[in-house]
């Protein structure tokens, strides 16, 4: 047992200790590209069982200076919850407790391991939702959600998971317990202070360990509406959607699939037949049942100019709405399966998930999508891309043989260069997976003198720079040592020396 585990140990339960080396390998990775290349063990975990291990685990790391990482279910794309620095990771999914579902004042009080998903399944029963809907709602904690500051589908209408995050319990670095958003209160609003949750939401554990939340909660909606569109030119897809919001209406989700995203759900489920058009929208709106469907008519009617074929019979085949639940279901199918689907498109290929999050203006899009696709042919990596066009975010699925390591150094530019090509054309390097490890090192060219305004908060908070050190800013960022074979466990394993960036 190493000193840190023995020490651990008088803190917390002997079984809330991991320190075995083939355990600690479990926490070596995350969702991300850089973590299936560069695995990095931490030198014990704790799994925290409540606030008060929290509290004592964080004493005990500030008075020794050990690093500490933060971790929910590990299905952040950044390196955000591994221990790049070594020290403790802190996991804190076994915190998974709701508290108190507060029907009246429509808020819910939880620790931060409860999983998306099983919270909305409770609240379902009492009508109620916590809106924000990422796709690995059954993976993702609240507490990764707040962290990473997660969007989703819906967030075009309902925001970020920011927006509904009334107030938290944070346990500082010095083990310093505070909550934030007013003590003990159940208010909705507050213009009290300093807005102390929004510094912590968004701030990816490099600030304090959220270990209880206060979320905002709304109604379901009673009626849901979809309407499908096919366009056979890029721009026009961006221009329905712009001619949309000039309508006045907010649909609660528009989906874009590029070609290549189309053709793969075809692959992966043939029965889908969808027509291989340059782009695909998915448009939903929800809200009272009788105005579903004449938002959704609008929205056919505005789009129907711009779609395949405009004015023939095949125009009128390619757009279509629906209020019927399965109907709606079926075209969601065709969004949900794309990112397993892309996979397909290239023999003995799996995706690397890097440069993979971008958010641009909205009138930019079809450009961005395009200068993409010319990224694509530059470096001779497939790249399909499908995003939520209504908020700008865009994800481009990169394929490569993991066991080739020239296609490994190939797709690391192809992200570098992806996440240029987002400043460049106005946006940021994440729409909603967060900076992490992986993208820090674009933090100086996207903010700029802020960023030392960030630093300033980020040195008085955690002096002893302990709290997940190496994410979000960019000092000092390791530069580790490869894996190969990182996606196909087959052929000879090569070595690669990796930039996180
Ligand atoms: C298939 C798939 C689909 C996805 N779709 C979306 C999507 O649509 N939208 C989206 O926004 N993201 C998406 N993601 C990314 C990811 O799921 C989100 O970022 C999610 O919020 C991470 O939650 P987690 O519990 O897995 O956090 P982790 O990955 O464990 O941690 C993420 C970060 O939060 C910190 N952290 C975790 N818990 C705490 C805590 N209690 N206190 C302080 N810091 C903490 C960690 O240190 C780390 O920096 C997707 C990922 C996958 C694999």
């Amino acid at each position: 047992m190493t000193a840190l585990a023995a020490d651990l140990r008088r803190l917390v339960q002997h079984s809330q200790v991991v320190d075995a080396p083939a355990e600690l390998r479990t926490y070596a990775y995350d969702a991300s590209f850089l973590t299936q290349l560069a695995p990095q063990s931490p030198d014990a975990v704790v799994i925290a069982g409540s606030e008060a291990d929290v509290v004592s685990v964080m004493r005990y790391a500030y008075e020794r200076g050990v690093p500490v990482t933060p971790r929910g279910a590990a299905s952040g794309q950044t390196g955000g919850c591994v221990a790049l620095r070594g020290g403790i990771v802190l996991a804190l999914n076994a915190l998974n407790r709701i508290v108190e579902i507060d029907v009246p004042n429509m808020q819910v009080i939880c620790e931060p391991g409860v999983v998306h998903a099983q919270l909305n399944e409770q609240l379902a029963k009492h009508r109620l939702v916590f809106p924000p809907d990422p796709g690995s709602t059954r993976m993702a904690t609240v507490g990764g959600m707040a962290a990473n500051n997660a969007h989703g589908m819906r967030a075009v209408k309902y925001g970020p998971t920011g927006a509904w995050v009334l107030g938290l319990h944070v346990v500082l670095p010095d083990g310093t317990l505070i909550e934030t958003g007013s003590a003990g209160s159940r208010a909705k609003q507050s213009s009290a202070g300093l807005e102390l949750t929004k510094l912590f939401v968004g701030a990816e554990g490099t600030l304090g360990v959220m270990t209880q939340l206060r979320l905002k909660l709304m109604p379901i909606a009673p009626g849901r509406a979809i309407v499908l569109a096919l366009f056979d030119e890029l721009e026009n897809a961006g221009r329905a959607v712009q001619a949309v919001f000039a309508a006045g209406i907010t649909p609660s989700a528009i989906e874009i699939l590029d070609e290549r995203c189309v053709r793969a759900v075809n692959l992966y489920r043939p029965a889908m037949n969808l027509p291989e058009v340059e782009a695909l929208l998915l448009f939903e709106v929800d809200g009272n049942p009788a105005g579903v469907g004449s938002d959704a008519a609008q929205i056919a009617e505005i789009v129907a100019p711009l779609v395949r074929g405009a004015g023939t019979a095949d125009g009128a085949r390619s757009v279509e709405w629906s209020v019927e639940a399965k109907r709606i279901a079926a075209l969601w199918e065709a969004r949900s399966v794309v990112g397993a689907a892309v996979g397909m498109l290239r023999p003995n290929a799996n995706r690397a998930y890097c440069g993979e999050d971008i958010c641009v203006p909205v009138a930019r899009i079809p450009q961005t999508l395009r200068a993409i696709q010319d990224i694509s042919q530059k470096y001779d990596i497939p790249i399909a891309t499908y995003g939520h066009i209504g908020g700008g975010s865009l994800h481009p699925g990169h394929l490569i043989d993991g066991r080739n390591a020239d296609d490994v150094a190939r797709v690391l530019q192809v992200a570098d260069e992806i996440h240029d090509l987002a400043l460049r054309m106005g946006g940021t390097t994440t729409g909603e997976h967060g900076v992490g490890a992986v993208r820090a090192r674009f933090m100086p060219q996207e903010h700029g003198p802020a960023l030392d305004a960030m630093r300033r908060i980020k040195q008085a908070l955690d002096p002893k720079g302990i709290m997940n050190p190496g994410k979000v800013f960019p000092d000092q960022m390791p530069v580790v040592e490869a894996e190969l074979p990182i996606v196909l466990p087959v052929g000879e394993p090569a070595r690669a020396t990796v930039d996180p960036g």
